[in-house]
Order: C-alpha cells, then sequence, then structure tokens
C-alpha cells in the first residue's frame, strides 16, 4: 500500500539512515566496524533502511545470478546475527523498489558523465577489481544509481565506510541540484536549510564507523569481499585464527623494535578491548620488548572469537531457514516501498512529471 502523496511518513518522528551492502560476497569484519556496528547503535533512535544492493552486483556478477541470490539471503543472516532487529528496521532488496531505478534515470540526467567517471572509489574499483576496459555501462551507472538508494529514503545520514565518502559527496550533489533546479532552492543555500527552503531532498551526510577503513589480512588493501582478504562473520574460530596468523608485517623477531602502525596493530586497536592491554602491547612491541608478532596475532584471534561467538550463535537460529528470510524481506520491501514511492511522488512532482498516483502492492 503506498500512498502517492506526502504522508504522516513524510512528517518524520525519528530521523531516518540509510546504507546498505552488496551482495558480491557475505559480510566481514569491515563491514562491522565501518558501518554495520553503527546502524545498531542507531536503529532504537532512527527510522533505519537497511538495502541489499543485489541489483548493483549485477555490474561484477552478472554471470552468477544464483551466487548474487545466495548471498542476498547471506547478508540477511550476517545483519541478524550482528544486531539488526528486523522488527526495528527495514531489511530490504533494491530489486523490489522500483521506485529507485526510476530515481537513478531521473538523477542521471542530472549528473555529467566526466563527474560520474572522476569519482575516486569508481577508478580504485576498476584497478583493484581488475576491469579493464571490459566493465559494463552499468558499472558506472551504479554510482549514479547508488545516489538513487539514498536519496529515495530523504535520509539525514548514511552510516558508511570511508570508501562511500565520495559517493556520498556525489549523492550530496545530485539533491543541492535538484533542489536547485526543480525546487526553486537557491544556490547560495546551507545544505542544512535545503528542505526547509522547499527542497525535495535533504543534503545527506556521510556517517563514517569507528574504523573508516579497515585494512584486509593481506595487510595492503581495504578489506573486501571480492578480494580474497577477508574474516568473516560466519567464518568458524578455527579460520579466524588461520586468517589471523597470514597478516603480513614483514618485522623478523620478537626483539626487532615494530612499527604501531602496521596492519597488525590497526587490528589490536580496533578488536582488542582494554585500552591498558593495547597500551602495553604497543609499548613492548614498539620497543622489541620480546613480543613476537604470533602472540600479537594469537590475542587479537581470541578477542575476535569472543566477539563474534554470540553472533554466530544469533546466525544458528536462521541457518536452513529461508523462509524467515524472506518474509524479513517482505516486511522489509513493504516498508522500503512506502518511503521510497513517496519520495518518488514528490520528485516527479517536482520535475513536472507528476500525472496519475499509483498503487504498489507485494505478494
Ligand atoms: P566489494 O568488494 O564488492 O566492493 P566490500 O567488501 O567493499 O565489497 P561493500 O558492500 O562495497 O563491501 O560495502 C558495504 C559497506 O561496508 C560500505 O559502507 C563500506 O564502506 C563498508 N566497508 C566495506 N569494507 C570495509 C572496510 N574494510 N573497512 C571499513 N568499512 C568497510
Ligand atoms: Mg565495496
Amino acid at each position: 500500500m503506498t500512498p502517492a502523496t506526502p504522508s504522516s511518513s513524510s512528517s518524520q518522528a525519528r530521523p531516518r539512515i540509510l546504507t546498505g551492502d552488496t551482495p558480491t560476497g557475505t559480510l566481514h569484519l569491515g563491514h562491522w566496524v565501518g558501518s554495520v556496528k553503527r546502524r545498531v547503535e542507531l536503529q532504537s533512535t532512527h527510522e533505519c533502511y537497511f538495502l541489499i544492493a543485489n541489483m548493483h552486483a549485477f555490474t561484477t556478477r552478472a554471470e552468477q545470478a544464483g551466487d548474487i541470490r545466495r548471498d542476498s539471503m547471506e547478508i540477511v543472516r550476517d545483519y541478524l546475527a550482528m544486531g539488526i532487529d528486523p522488527t526495528q528496521s527495514a531489511i530490504f532488496l533494491q530489486s523490489e523498489v522500483p521506485a529507485i531505478a526510476e530515481l537513478t534515470f531521473l538523477f542521471a540526467m542530472l549528473l555529467p558523465f566526466n563527474r560520474v567517471m572522476r569519482n575516486p572509489t569508481l577508478k580504485d574499483e576498476i584497478k583493484i577489481k581488475a576491469l579493464g576496459e571490459t566493465y559494463s555501462f552499468g558499472f558506472p551507472l551504479y554510482a549514479v544509481g547508488q545516489t538513487a538508494d539514498i536519496l529515495a529514503f530523504r535520509p539525514v545520514g548514511v552510516p558508511v565506510g570511508e570508501d562511500q565518502v565520495p559517493h556520498l559527496e556525489m549523492t550530496r550533489e545530485v539533491a543541492r541540484r535538484f533542489n536547485q533546479i526543480f525546487c526553486g532552492v537557491s544556490e547560495h543555500a546551507e545544505d542544512a536549510d535545503h528542505v526547509r527552503l522547499g527542497g525535495t531532498f535533504p543534503v545527506p551526510r556521510a556517517d563514517v564507523g569507528a574504523v573508516g577503513r579497515l585494512v584486509g589480512t593481506d595487510g595492503v588493501n581495504k578489506m573486501s569481499k571480492s578480494l580474497n582478504n577477508a574474516i568473516f562473520i560466519a567464518d568458524s574460530p578455527k579460520e579466524v585464527q588461520k586468517k589471523m596468523g597470514k597478516i603480513f608485517t614483514g618485522r623478523q623477531s620478537p626483539t626487532e623494535p615494530g612499527d604501531i602502525n602496521n596492519a597488525l596493530f590497526q587490528y589490536v586497536d580496533a578488536f582488542i578491548t582494554d585500552p591498558a592491554r593495547v597500551a602495553e602491547l604497543k609499548d613492548r612491541y614498539a620497543r622489541g620488548d620480546n613480543l613476537g608478532d604470533g602472540h600479537v596475532k594469537q590475542e587479537v584471534a581470541e578477542a575476535l572469537n569472543k566477539m563474534l561467538e554470540p553472533m554466530r550463535e544469533r546466525r544458528r537460529l536462521y541457518e536452513g531457514n529461508d523462509a524467515a528470510i524472506i518474509d524479513i524481506l517482505r516486511d522489509g520491501c513493504q516498508r522500503a516501498n512506502r518511503v521510497a514511492e513517496e519520495t518518488l511522488a514528490m520528485a516527479k512532482d517536482a520535475a513536472k512529471l507528476g500525472y496519475f498516483s499509483r498503487r504498489l502492492t507485494l505478494d
């Protein structure tokens, strides 16, 4: 049931946030520290929408549609494991919210092509994922689509990792430009004033998590699901230990003064919870006080397993139960469509495209 004109949900009782993940694999520690932990903190005070970007996964995985579907379901399990509560937060599929695709088309007209191609995250992805010259037309389009994912929900903030900040900047540009050309908002208006001045879209801010860029177990690249350098939320205690053991530091012996800014110590900082212990490890490592990398890795692995154990337990409740996941997604898609359809109707009105109202139903 989707009202086509602004309704009670536009007088937002709680500030709204939107963010999401692409099913190019399942979720890892980078997702937890960069974005999901923040989402769990915000879900009792904010109206939360968490999107599974399954259409965008086709940019690099079009020949693996079955894997995209499997990973979409697994990401929902990861969310539940990490503490996202589907009765509070809407978990939904991008492919089941048509307003997003329609807004993508409209927003594509507002962004110069060269501006899209200058997006540094897009450039990095082309390089790191070795996409060469063969990437699809849909690959740069996904960056435009992401502006629509976000703005369809008119959120105040977007909890993301550091790599997403350029996408957020593009989203902010689209919101400003839309409000200026279709809603008469002055180009001198402050971002915070756009809605008050009649703009359809708020200019949302990036809300970067405690660790904006967790390095992968290769010690070089950002931990990524598609780079074979990730410790996954669903990994077993043994796998966690084995992967931690692989982190390369180049240090030769426990008595060699070590670099406390290396990849291993990013994990110490992110996952050892006792600040006094972190300080002690750093002090001894820096002085080469008989503290081997193996010992530090072991201690981080223990801290990780302690953190992951309750998540594994919650995950087990949903394993093998696809029907429960589909129910959660149906409910989330219904809630997401209510807001996205409302936004689309507002945007179409503003752009003189509003002719009829429509109702969308899911079975
Ligand atoms: P892919 O390799 O397909 O790009 P990914 O591992 O980068 O996958 P995304 O789905 O692109 O994951 O990112 C989802 C969210 O998690 C984004 O907000 C992103 O910034 C955040 N994120 C992903 N990896 C990390 C990381 N290593 N550190 C901090 N945040 C991260
Ligand atoms: Mg990514």
